[in-house]
């Protein structure tokens, strides 16, 4: 895997524990935006794009959050699903799935070394990044840092 180019927007005023956006560009030619720079209890770490996991209604084949006590097209009340009941995983990590990922340790370690390298740089040229970019592909306002649940 080849990293061709990493964009990363920090956050002036971070939220929660979001600390910046992340663009990929891979191998010159594919592009991989809402990769997310988190601090964790662990230290920062690098999330992944993802979706919220859905559950089908029982009734009617619905899709809702897995969270959802009832269904959001008929109303029907929802069995608490088992997933969020899965062994050694959290709760929170199991509502997202990851829509974009590598697949093995070398390949992980190698992206979140080379996105928290960025991140890094980005930091250390902190006066340079705090002017505005007039450019607006970057931004993507009101949407993947909205709080969950
Ligand atoms: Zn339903």
């Amino acid at each position: 895997m080849n990293l061709t180019e990493i964009r990363v927007r920090a956050l002036q005023a971070p939220r929660d524990n979001l600390r910046a956006f992340v663009t990929l560009t891979l191998d010159g030619t594919f592009v991989v935006r809402d990769v997310r720079i988190i601090e964790g209890p662990q230290g920062l770490f690098v999330a992944m794009p993802s979706r919220r996991a859905t559950g089908r209604c029982a009734a009617c084949a619905g899709h809702n959050h897995l969270r959802a006590r009832y269904c959001n097209d008929c109303g029907a009340r929802l069995p608490s699903t088992p997933m969020e009941e899965a062994e050694g995983v959290s709760p929170e990590a199991r509502l997202h799935t990851d829509i974009v990922h590598p697949i093995s340790r070398e390949g992980r370690e190698q992206l979140e070394a080379a996105v928290l390298a960025a991140y890094a740089a980005e930091l250390d040229g902190g006066a340079e990044s705090e002017r505005r970019s007039p450019r607006c592909d970057g931004a993507n306002p009101g949407r993947g840092a909205s709080a969950e649940g």
